[in-house]
């Protein structure tokens, strides 16, 4: 099967990770750890990076920092995966779900302005949501697939509310937005090292900002709030710090970022030419806010025909590890029930979004036969 997204760890990861084995430093001590984030900071262009144990728990780490808590609302998109939505239910807050763009798949940034001056109001907690009550904390745009979203206008929006903006950057390290880097925008922005992500650390993810107190305050977060060298802590805090062992594969990985990032362009840009416009296919949009980092790639299918679910499941009987792309969340079980906008956009692509191979290992013979196979699925044709 060729797979649909893994990574390739043929730089220093092996000589890094012996490192940390002989020099003991296997936990979160680890001079790994603070290599990784000057890594990501100079890539993102953000001042401080604080990192973390997962993307999630850097999402989580964020927005506990920023004050989100028990009965809050965050605004977010409903088309992302369900790790934006769960840091936010982890603060005891739930999230209020949005519909995205057709040309970027991002948070709708005219629809969230309407929704802040049209169904709030502001009272003595704050920004109040009018039908259920409660009280708006943040706003978390997602760069779906690394596509830069709107982020000029939604910190315009943030700032006329005194909101803070989260952006999930997790599958965006390589995108900038504008012309300038993510670090230009946003109060956070957080982003990930999964195993699946362009860059992976095994696991890990990195909360970054420009406001130093504030990643002060993260990285006491993320370290059971403990204040000194003895077990004295002054708030609830988090063992959410990423390991030396994680950050040594991490540092090898982001040696490589820019290579990684033009081949993951390469690949959208070659499924984009071999698929978009044949058998009503179209090409994934990047938006229209600067340069994706085309996290993954594949096609969007036409309305109507085999569902993404059903396409991926042809498709991996032909040995393409295809895959159809996230259930937005107001159709989940954990997150039916929060405030949302009409969904039309959302509703109109998310079954036909399929995912095809775009490891940054992906032989160009692999990704022909991967393009081949779903022409050949969109035509009906049998093995
Ligand atoms: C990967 C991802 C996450 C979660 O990151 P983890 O490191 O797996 O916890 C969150 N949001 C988006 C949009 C992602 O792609």
């Amino acid at each position: 099967m060729i797979p649909l997204c893994i990574p390739k760890l043929d730089g220093n990861e092996a000589r890094y990770l012996a490192e940390c084995v002989s020099s003991g430093f296997v936990s979160s001590v680890g001079p790994f750890v603070g290599r990784m984030e000057e890594m990501t900071a100079s890539a993102t262009g953000f001042a401080r990076a604080v990192a973390a144990a997962s993307g999630t728990a850097g999402l989580h780490l964020a927005l506990t920092a920023l004050g989100v808590g028990p009965g809050d609302l965050v605004a977010t998109p409903s088309l992302t995966f369900i790790a934006t939505c769960n840091a936010v239910a982890h603060c005891g807050a739930a999230p209020w779900l949005m519909d995205i763009l057709a040309d970027d798949w991002t948070l709708d940034p005219g629809l969230l302005e309407r929704a802040l001056a049209q169904e709030c109001e502001r009272r003595a907690a704050g920004l109040v949501h009018r039908a259920t009550g409660r009280r708006v904390a943040a706003i978390l745009p997602v760069l779906l697939l690394g596509n830069p979203c709107a982020m000029e206008r939604i910190d315009a929006v943030a700032a006329a509310h005194g909101l803070p903006v989260v952006v999930d950057a997790a599958c965006a390290l390589g995108a900038d937005c504008q012309g300038r880097p993510l670090g230009a925008f946003g109060t956070v922005a957080v982003f990930s090292f999964n195993g699946n992500k362009t860059v992976t650390a095994g696991g890990g993810g990195m909360v970054c900002t420009n406001d130093p107190a504030l990643a002060d305050r993260l990285r006491h977060l993320s370290t059971q709030a403990r204040v000194g060298e003895d077990y004295d802590h002054d708030a609830v805090g988090f063992n959410y710090r990423m390991t030396n062992l994680q950050a040594a594969v991490g540092c090898a990985q982001m040696e490589r970022l820019e290579e990684f990032v033009a081949r993951k362009r390469a690949i959208r840009q070659a499924y984009d030419e071999a698929l978009a416009g044949r058998s009503g296919l179209a090409a994934f949009p990047r938006g229209r806010h600067g340069d994706s980092s085309c996290w993954l790639s594949g096609a969007l299918l036409p309305e109507g025909g085999v569902t993404a679910r059903e396409a991926a499941s042809s498709l991996r009987a032909r040995g393409v590890g295809a895959r159809a792309f996230y259930r937005p969340m107001h159709l989940q079980p954990p997150y039916a029930a929060a405030p949302r906008s009409d969904m039309p956009v959302c509703e109109a692509v998310w079954e036909r979004i399929l995912n095809l191979p775009c490891s940054t290992g992906l032989t160009d013979g692999e990704q022909a036969q991967s393009a081949q196979a779903l022409l050949d699925v969109m035509a009906g044709r049998t093995t």
